[in-house]
């Protein structure tokens, strides 16, 4: 036990690669929220129904994917790379993989141009809500890890779902990166039990949040 928590043997939704866990990117949006979220749903293993906001978004992450796979024309990472260092283009559900921050995810798009590598997440509405920055921020540094070699900046993006609308942009500098890397590393931390997974002490958060009903830190 550590602090009344039972030590985590294993967390849903971490892989293992050469025996480095990796945690999905998603969980920085979650760990802003209330990180006794990811305590009670990955750890403790406690199934909530998704609300209606993540259905819906789940579809129309679909409906996106469905309509630009129509055009999309197949080639490998390395051969895009190549491409966007002569013209535009751009990527969908990128898969990364980054071992040395211990992270994993798919990136909603990536726009390559010659001269940057805008990584993109669509969200619904217009508010730029710290964790989502801070999701945003996790693709860039899982982003940044796999095109390494390639010294094109990257920014970061949040768009407005469905729309051309980014209505935030910065560049992802090592300032970004090294608020991220913190941040990544208290989840690993957490994970293994050496910190205490903290709650969120505003009722708001709590009067929506989808685990209300099975948290026994629900504050109202
Ligand atoms: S009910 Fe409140 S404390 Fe519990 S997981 Fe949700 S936001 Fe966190």
């Amino acid at each position: 036990m550590l602090n009344g928590l039972p030590q985590p043997k294993k967390a849903l939704g971490v892989i293992q690669i050469n025996e480095r866990p990796l945690f999905p990117v998603s969980w920085l949006y979650k760990q802003e929220y209330c990180e006794y979220q990811i305590y009670l749903e990955n750890i403790a293993g406690i199934k909530v129904k998704p609300t209606k906001q993540m259905v819906a978004g789940k579809q129309a992450h679909e409906n996106l994917y469905q309509g630009f796979k129509k055009e999309a024309v197949p080639v490998s990472f390395d051969g895009m790379l190549l491409e966007s260092k002569k013209v535009q283009i751009f990527s969908r559900e990128l898969s990364v993989k980054d071992l040395g921050h211990g992270i994993y995810g798919f990136i909603d798009e990536v726009l390559m141009t010659p001269e940057t590598f805008v990584v993109i997440d669509d969200k619904p509405g217009t508010k730029t809500y710290l964790s989502s920055i801070n999701q945003v921020f996790g693709y860039c540094l899982a982003f940044q890890s796999v095109v390494a070699q390639d010294n094109r900046p990257v920014v970061a993006a949040l768009r407005e779902r469905g729309t051309d609308n980014m209505y935030w942009r910065v560049p992802f500098d090592l300032e970004a990166a090294g608020y991220i890397t913190a941040l990544i590393e208290r989840i690993h931390l957490l994970l293994v039990g050496e910190l205490e997974f903290n709650s969120s002490d505003n009722p708001n958060k709590c009067r929506a949040c989808r685990f209300r009903e099975r948290c026994d830190r629900l504050c109202l």
